[in-house]
């Protein structure tokens, strides 16, 4: 058989070095020092297990893959990375799926990889653990292509048998794995958005969405699981503040099931390595009925973000 395509060895690389990144989460946590440094005020934090992370995904996938784009959100000093740190595993899984034939020639020069060594880094330090992901996002092209998502908390209010962290990954063409795909019932107007970022703005965007119910929760791959998950219809963030690397994997696994990331002006978002990384006008994400939400974003909203 022909060695797997680039991109499926790396998606099976990233899908090894999520867990262990989420090893690292919970060790950190499990330590009990996490190193809380305030990057731009209280509401946009770094702990250790951000730094860690971030050294571990970044050394790890750069040794395998080293023509590679990679940008990670922390901005380290540069480091030796400890052995310790290094995950060469790949999940065997993967690599026994077909590439999708647009994918299937791909250089790995020619693939961007965002990295979210921690999303939800606030809700950490609040003990709010199952809102806490790590994203790997990859981009071919400007376009979100393939991502993992791995939530190391998943299961953790369960009990001692269950297992705790689980890892989700799509690439488009392909779909996505690791999770129940659901709908939200009776058409019902569930809109999810941030807990720790909220605005007169953001709250008004969701208002003018009629929403039968808010849920407010930390982090985007948190947001956008519930979306697949069939516990939010609507991702709705109308403000500034949400950049590439929190995008970037989870578009990719709502796209990959037939769901919808954009602005908050349904533009879709570009993830080539030039591209500015915050997403100025904000985040508008749907697994389905994605133009009644963009319908309904008022015209005062659109104007005052500018992408
Ligand atoms: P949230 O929904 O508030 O958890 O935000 C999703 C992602 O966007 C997280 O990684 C946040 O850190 C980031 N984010 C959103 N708004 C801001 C902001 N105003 N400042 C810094 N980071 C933000
Ligand atoms: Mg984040
Ligand atoms: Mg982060």
């Amino acid at each position: 058989m022909a060695s797997p395509a680039v991109l499926m060895r790396l998606v099976a690389s990233a899908y090894s070095v999520a867990e262990k990144a989420a090893a690292i989460v919970r060790k950190v946590m499990a330590g009990g020092d996490l190193g809380i440094v305030e990057k731009c005020g209280a509401n946009d934090l770094q702990t250790k297990a951000d730094r860690l992370v971030q050294m571990s995904i970044c050394s790890s996938l750069s040794r395998k893959f080293p023509k590679l784009t990679i940008i990670g959100e922390e901005d380290l000093p540069s480091y030796d990375v400890d052995e310790e740190l290094i995950e060469n595993g790949q999940y065997e899984e993967i690599l026994k799926k077909t590439c999708p034939p647009q994918y299937s020639t791909i250089k790995e020069e020619e693939l961007v990889v965002w990295v979210d060594p921690l999303d939800g880094t606030k809700e950490y330090t609040e003990g709010l653990l199952d809102h806490v992901t790590v994203l790997i996002g990859i981009a071919y092209g400007g376009k979100a292509i393939a991502g993992i998502i791995n939530q190391p908390y998943y299961n953790y209010e369960a009990g001692a048998d269950a297992v705790l962290g689980r890892t989700i990954w799509g690439v488009l063409g392909l779909g996505a794995f690791g999770f129940q795909l659901k709908e939200v019932p009776d058409g019902k107007h569930i809109i999810i958005t941030t807990r720790s970022h909220s605005s007169k703005m953001v709250n008004d965007c969701i208002g003018a969405m009629n929403p039968d119910t808010v849920v407010r929760v930390g982090g985007a791959g948190n947001k956008v699981i519930h979306l697949i998950e069939g516990k939010a219809s609507a991702y709705v963030f109308a403000s500034p503040g949400c950049k590439k690397w929190d995008t970037c994997a989870p578009e990719a696994i709502l796209h990959a099931v037939g769901g919808k990331l954009t602005d908050i002006h349904g533009n879709s978002l570009h993830y080539n390595k030039e591209v500015k990384h915050m997403n100025s006008a904000g985040v508008l994400a749907t697994l389905r009925n994605f133009d009644y939400y963009a319908s309904r974003v008022p015209d005062s909203v659109k104007q005052a973000l500018v992408p």
